[in-house]
């Protein structure tokens, strides 16, 4: 059995921290590649070697295959962790790095190919019994045809891009009206995103709910799965609060959903870790949307709940060891929440507000886990994701959970850019969320420009206050003090005269 001693991530900020983490932990060597953009991130400072692999456009550096296995070559690296994002889905990548010679972390190129075209996986899954959304079962290539499915499944309908990632491609149709423009619209978002214009049509599940189910599978036919974790707290389809457990799952369900997501791996001969991902209606009745064959970003929660490193699962089944844990084995225990704290304006339609981080500092604490790429000082380049940090909170209960994230992000310092810290603070304050009872469309329902400016306001004359208060207690303002940390520091400066 091959031994990984030495690992190359192919991937920045903090997944690239992340990884490197468990690796060190295993004693292994850690490579870490950057572009001219990253050359002082915190990833590159970590690693044990680090090398630049181009300017700072991924196209030019993350994304250059050719370049990322030379390094391996010269630096006498065993094994690639791709991350999330990038190379990671990239079937020819994962190709291209066993022919060199190198282990991949993570599933075969076959099963990359399967699971990356949606309709495709659809295929796959056909023999076992996996319930599906109605739906056309190959692209669309006449649209009278289409229209008539569209009638028949009943409208709304969503069109999606077969070969789609992050929301791209993707409209739903109201009415028939609308048809062909939203069809024009899906199919050159698809192209231009994808070099791929193939669209098919899905029932628009009204109040849907994002349930997921991780696996991990070995390479000798053994998968398990690790239980689910609900994503429905989306902006733009896009995930920003994650859980784990969901918060509405009967034991009933969860265990037809694991069964499930357990067939939709062996339907592709899936080893490593990944993500079959559904869609729950209200009645919660479940349906296959697609499998990620990546580790996915949301992964801490999983890993809280069950005490299982994922990433160490997935460098063992690379070594190809069976797997050490068996279905049985796993429970849940405890809750878990993760929120994106991303370089955003929620305000302004979630709009990217990269810049510099005049203040960052980190909550800390029992139960709270950050796993970032920046610290105070540092710039967030234009050129990748906005994620600033991934903020984690581990409770007993689902109430224990949310209330430790309501205090880590009252404590979590950051100034000179708008972050979703205020946005996640109201989503873990709304009823719809306490209460478990909310859907994929909680932004559209709840959430407006506005929602956050009253306790702006609020926060301006406690900020007044709390000066105050620190110049008669100090005679020196504080400064870059987060507002709502201020909150805080209010409520105890009353306590300390009312004594
Ligand atoms: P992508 O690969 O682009 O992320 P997904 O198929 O994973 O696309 O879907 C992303 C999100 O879009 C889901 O989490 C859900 O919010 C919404 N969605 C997808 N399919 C449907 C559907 N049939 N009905 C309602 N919402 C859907």
């Amino acid at each position: 059995m091959p031994e990984i001693k030495k690992i190359l991530v192919a991937n920045r900020g903090e997944i690239a921290l992340r990884i490197m983490r468990t690796a060190r932990e295993m004693g292994i060597q850690t490579v870490a590649i950057f572009s001219e953009a990253d050359r002082n991130a915190l990833h590159v400072r970590y690693a044990d070697e680090a090398y630049c692999v181009g300017p700072a456009p991924s196209s030019e550096s993350y994304l250059k295959a050719d370049v990322i296995i030379e390094v391996c070559r010269q630096l006498n690296v065993d094994a690639i962790h791709p991350g999330y994002g990038f190379l990671s889905e990239n079937a020819n990548f994962s190709r291209m790095v066993r022919e060199a010679g190198f282990i991949f972390i993570g599933p075969s190129p076959e099963s990359i190919e399967v699971m990356g075209s949606k309709l495709a996986a659809k295929a796959a899954v056909a023999n076992y019994n996996i319930p599906m959304v109605p739906g056309t079962p190959s692209a669309i290539t006449d649209r009278a045809e289409a229209k008539a499915i569209s009638a028949k499944i009943g409208y709304p309908i969503l069109i999606k891009a077969s070969a789609g990632g992050g929301g791209k491609g993707m409209r739903v149709v109201e009415a028939e009206h609308d048809f062909d423009e939203q069809m024009d619209r899906a199919v050159s978002e698809a192209q231009s995103a994808f070099g791929d214009g193939s669209v098919f049509i899905e029932k628009y599940v009204t109040s849907p709910r994002h349930v997921e189910i991780q696996v991990l599978g070995d390479q000798h036919g053994n998968i398990i799965h690790l239980f689910e974790r609900e994503c429905s707290i989306q902006r733009r389809h896009q995930k920003v609060v994650e859980e784990a457990p969901s918060a509405i799952l009967t034991p009933e369900i969860r265990d037809a959903m694991g069964r499930a997501a357990v067939d939709v791996a062996r339907a592709c001969g899936y080893y490593g870790a990944g993500t079959v991902e559904f869609i729950v209606d209200d009645q919660l009745n479940f349906y296959f949307l697609e499998m990620n064959t990546r580790l996915q970003v949301e992964h801490p929660v999983t890993e809280l709940i069950t005490g299982v490193d994922l990433v160490k699962q997935m460098i063992y089944i690379a070594e190809g060891k069976p797997l050490a844990i068996e279905q049985d084995d796993l429970q849940i225990k405890g809750h878990a929440v993760e929120i994106r704290v991303y370089a955003e304006d929620p305000a302004n339609n979630f709009l990217p507000d990269v810049g510099t981080l005049d203040t960052y500092v980190r909550p800390q604490g029992n139960g709270v886990r950050v796993d970032d790429g920046f610290e105070q000082g540092m710039s967030i380049p234009i050129y990748y994701d906005p994620m600033i940090a991934k903020l984690i909170t581990y409770g007993d209960s689902r109430e224990e959970a949310i209330q430790k994230m309501i205090r880590a992000i009252d404590e979590y310092q950051i100034s000179g850019v708008q972050t979703t810290l205020g946005f996640c603070r109201f989503v873990m304050e709304h009823e719809a969320f306490r209460s478990g009872q909310f859907d994929t469309g909680f932004v559209a329902n709840y959430f407006t420009p506005d929602s956050l400016t009253a306790k702006s306001d609020q926060t301006e004359s406690d900020l007044a206050a709390v000066l105050a208060a620190w110049l008669l207690q100090n005679q020196k303002p504080t400064t870059n003090v987060a507002p709502v940390q201020l909150t805080q520091t209010r409520s105890k400066w009353k306590e300390n005269r009312l004594k």
